[in-house]
């Protein structure tokens, strides 16, 4: 048989680095207007591309499957769902990490699968990972591939599993119990509209919701943007069917059990390496956005914010769903690129006090029943109110979700501009947060031309997450190194003043090298334990992952 496809006409590393296939966003003028003047950059510079990866996508590690080996995967799945040419490799070669992006426009293509198999349905998972336990062949589970983490590698070869293509079907809506099964490849849009359709959403939105799968989800242990009140999916997932080498694990769908661990809470955060979830059985939510109470609302420092949003948290009347606040870095940018600078309600603002440089924003929306919405958006006026916050109206908060998908588009075009820009995020403890969001500035600020911008996103009783987007001219020639140099230091810095390795997006092979040093050699025994008595021939995602 012939497994290679005819090379199409986007046959192209851009076309695999760029974010999305709906657009290919271009920099507004605001935004032009801040990035001259933040990295010096004149208008002839605004009209190239740096590494813009438009050369056609070869790979130098050839296949490593024998034909028997994609005979018998073709046979199995039909020859259609089992690729090997260079393109499809490639593709599925990677996630939408940073390194990664830099590699595709580098021409680099470091670690490709040997092919990519689509099964179509549970059943022949089962069989592909017999088959591949047998022949010592490396599974990669893969989703939407928007990993941040490397966590899509495939550093021994072998198969990277596309689960998008046939395992994407709502199975069974269950209004009784309100929950949802649903095959693991089923990408956000398909499945919120479904659900929707019927009256319920799904709760978790993450920013690349257009491009996430639920197996992703669950995989990488991620947060949607309404988590605060909605749960984190881990949160959501009431059961699963997951195939492992060592046999099928299916969980039952109780609303809860004493009867040992929660077994489906080991593949939260497995990031592929203990086996392929092919169905997860999740909570679902009442759709009401008409019920949705918002609120903007301003404060004049990062302090004042983070004391306000505590005192949300910690005052048992109800929580928010959505609750950020941006610190005077993300709330400057946020100002000057929405055309706000300068206006009349801009200088109004500062009459009052709320000075550029130290102001910040606080979003918030209040999901569920009318009347709990609004007697909890009641309560958290006035919590805000008493923290010296001031309301700003609903206005903000609803532009900001209209255009909640789209700021995911704009790295392609800052690259494009030789702007190293990343993202990095953490979990801390109230005590400890205002000491990493000062250190992690302060690292930043040693890089010159560099900046970044912190929002916390995900809000606890004890604590919140931080997320870091870090923006710097890249250093022309020695982009990789001088991104890993500049990455590691961060990471460290995080870590040494209290975070945790990650909040959401899971720890993949970027990540990885700080686990045992963070849990300790103890957790990290166990984990590789059960990595051991799940996937004995270390098959699953192999290679560095977890710091297994
Ligand atoms: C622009 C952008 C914004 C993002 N915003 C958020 C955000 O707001 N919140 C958030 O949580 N994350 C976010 N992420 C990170 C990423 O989208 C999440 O980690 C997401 O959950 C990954 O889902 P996916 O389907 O793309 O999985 P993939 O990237 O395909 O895979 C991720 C990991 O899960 C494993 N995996 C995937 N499917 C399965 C399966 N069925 N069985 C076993 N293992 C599997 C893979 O092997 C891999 O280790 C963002 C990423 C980008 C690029």
């Amino acid at each position: 048989m012939n497994y290679i496809r005819s090379m199409e006409r986007e046959n192209t590393y851009r076309h695999i680095l760029k974010w999305g296939d709906k657009r290919e966003e271009e920099v507004d003028s605001h935004m032009i207007t801040l990035l001259k003047e933040k990295f010096g950059l004149t208008d002839e510079d605004l009209k190239k591309k740096h590494l813009p990866g438009r050369e056609e996508v070869r790979l130098e590690k050839p296949s490593l499957l024998k034909p028997s080996h994609l005979d018998f995967l073709g046979s199995l799945c039909g020859s259609d769902n089992v690729l090997a040419d260079d393109l499809s490799r490639a593709r599925w070669s990677c996630g939408k990490f940073y390194g990664e992006l830099l590699d595709l426009r580098l021409g680099q293509v470091p670690d490709p699968p040997d092919a990519v198999v689509a099964p179509r349905s549970h059943d022949e998972v089962v069989k592909i990972v017999e088959y591949c336990s047998d022949e010592k062949i490396a599974v990669i589970p893969a989703g939407g591939q928007s990993s941040v983490t490397g966590a899509l590698r495939a550093p021994q070869g072998g198969i990277a599993l596309d689960l998008t293509k046939h395992l994407n079907r709502i199975i069974e809506i269950n209004s009784v119990n309100k929950t949802v099964r649903v095959e693991a490849g089923i990408m956000g849009p398909a499945f919120e509209e479904e659900l929707n359709r019927h009256g319920y959403s799904c709760g978790h939105f993450p920013q690349s919701f257009e491009y996430s799968t639920v197996g992703g989800w669950i995989s990488a242990r991620g947060a949607g943007q309404a988590s605060t009140g909605y749960g984190k999916i881990e949160d959501m997932v009431v059961a699963l069917k997951a195939v492992t080498p060592a046999g099928v694990i299916e969980t039952k769908d109780f609303p809860r059990m004493a009867q040992g661990w929660d077994i489906h809470r080991l593949f939260a955060g497995a990031e592929g390496t203990l086996g392929v979830i092919t169905e997860a059985t999740l909570h679902i939510f009442n759709h009401a956005p008409e019920n949705t109470a918002s609120a903007g609302f301003i404060f004049r420092s990062f302090e004042q914010a983070v004391e306000a949003m505590r005192t949300v948290m910690q005052s048992e009347y109800g929580k928010p769903h959505l609750f950020r606040i941006s610190d005077p870095g993300e709330t400057d940018i946020a100002f000057r690129t929405s055309g706000f600078d300068g206006t009349t309600a801009d200088r109004l603002l500062k009459g009052l006090g709320f000075m550029t440089g130290s102001r910040c924003l606080m979003f918030v929306t209040v999901e569920g029943e009318k009347s709990y919405a609004r007697f909890v958006m009641k309560k958290i006026r006035r919590t805000v109110r008493r923290g010296k916050g001031m309301f700003i109206g609903s206005g903000p908060v609803r532009k900001w979700l209209a255009q909640r998908y789209s700021s995911a588009y704009m790295r392609d075009p800052l690259m494009d501009l030789g702007i190293m820009t990343d993202t990095l995020e953490t979990a801390v403890t109230w005590d400890k947060l205002l000491k990493v969001w000062s250190a992690a500035h302060e690292y930043v600020n040693r890089r010159p031309g560099a900046f970044m911008m912190i929002h916390i996103s995900h809000v606890y009783e004890n604590g919140a997450n931080l997320y870091f987007t870090f923006l710097s001219p890249m250093e022309r020639g020695n982009e990789r190194q001088d991104f890993a140099l500049f990455h590691r230091g961060l990471v460290d810095t995080i870590i040494g003043n209290g975070g945790s390795i990650s909040h959401h997006h899971g720890v993949g092979r970027v990540l990885a090298p700080w686990m045992e040093g963070h849990l300790g050699k103890s957790s990290m025994a166990l984990m590789t334990a059960v990595k051991k008595h799940l996937d004995p021939d270390n098959i699953m995602n192999p290679g560095g992952m977890l710091g297994l």
